[in-house]
């Protein structure tokens, strides 16, 4: 059975999230643990939480992807940033304790020419620090596109980032493979997927690889861009979503999209996807609604 779902707002607290999923076939869910450009959480009510671990648990849920504002910068040049980014993921760990067992995600940073050595150590120093706090949550780095000086284009980036982080298992510090970014950043899903994975195998390990965000991409391979497209619209294809959501290495994760998309459109995809899951012909009528594109193009 495929675990898939969209990221959604969580403006309405986390109960209203697991109705929502569920209103549009989801069975897992992404969400912004607090305003995407970082500034002030609300407080966690409790009641709130616990409410939506029983509907997870009731409904066979996968675990949740929250993800951290995208504007954080582990590595950034500027002292205070680092520290900035380094006490928001810290608060937004202790407020992941509220609904345990979930996955919180992040964007690894941008050295901003410092280079790539200095970011991989900065952002190792500042896990080293978080990873012991981060208690029932597990920690992923998202595979990115590549795009300026963003850190974790490659394999070997997020593997040097794991091994400066010290030690941690892959229930503590995991990987969550962007399909987006990942083509952006050169690696060619659409005709090598097979390849693509025996290459995070051998470099990271897929004991690592814990969650998907399913994306097509606007740009071609290798373009560094990452610009999100809808499910059959873009360049990766909906053959290819076939492959990846059937393949057997990422069975039983949780597969998130971040296209643009209003709650129709997502309904729609999910349903492709099951289908797709389920070895149904992509060839036939697109369930997809002519929604008004709007929402995530780069999470
Ligand atoms: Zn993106
Ligand atoms: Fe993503
Ligand atoms: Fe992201």
């Amino acid at each position: 059975m495929l675990h898939i779902g969209c990221h959604l707002s969580c403006a309405k607290g986390f109960l209203s999230m697991g109705r929502e999923a569920l209103s549009i076939g989801a069975d897992t869910f992404a969400f912004f643990t607090r305003n995407p450009r970082g500034g002030n959480a609300k407080r966690i009510d409790r009641e709130d939480a616990a409410a939506l671990v029983e509907l997870t648990r009731e409904h066979g849920f996968a675990p949740l992807v929250a993800h951290a504002p995208y504007t954080l910068n582990l590595c950034s040049n500027r002292p205070e940033a680092r520290e900035f980014a380094l006490r928001t993921m810290a608060d937004d760990l202790s407020r992941m304790r509220s609904v345990p067992g979930n996955f919180y995600n992040f964007h690894p940073g941008s050295h901003v020419g410092q280079g790539v050595d200095v970011g991989v150590e900065m952002i190792g120093s500042a896990l080293r620090e978080l990873l012991p706090q981060a208690g029932p949550t597990t920690v992923l780095l998202e595979t990115m596109a590549g795009k300026g000086s963003e850190v974790g284009g490659r394999f070997e980036e997020l593997r040097a980032i794991i091994d400066e982080a010290g030690g941690a298992g892959p229930d503590v510090l995991g990987v969550c493979l962007d399909t987006c970014h990942v083509h952006d950043a050169g690696y060619d899903v659409v005709s090598d997927l097979d390849g693509v994975l025996e290459e995070f195998d051998r470099v990271i390990g897929l004991e690592r690889l814990r969650a998907v965000h399913v994306n097509d991409s606007k740009n071609p391979l290798g373009s560094h861009k990452d610009r999100h497209e809808r499910i059959e619209r873009g360049t990766i294809g909906v053959e290819a979503f076939g492959r990846i959501v059937r393949h057997p290495a990422l069975r039983g994760m949780p597969f998130i999209l971040e296209t643009p998309n209003d709650l129709d459109g997502y309904a729609a995809e999910i349903a492709l996807l099951r289908g797709l899951a389920d070895g149904a012909d992509p060839g036939g009528a697109s369930p997809l609604s002519g929604s008004v594109a709007e929402g995530i193009t780069s999470a």
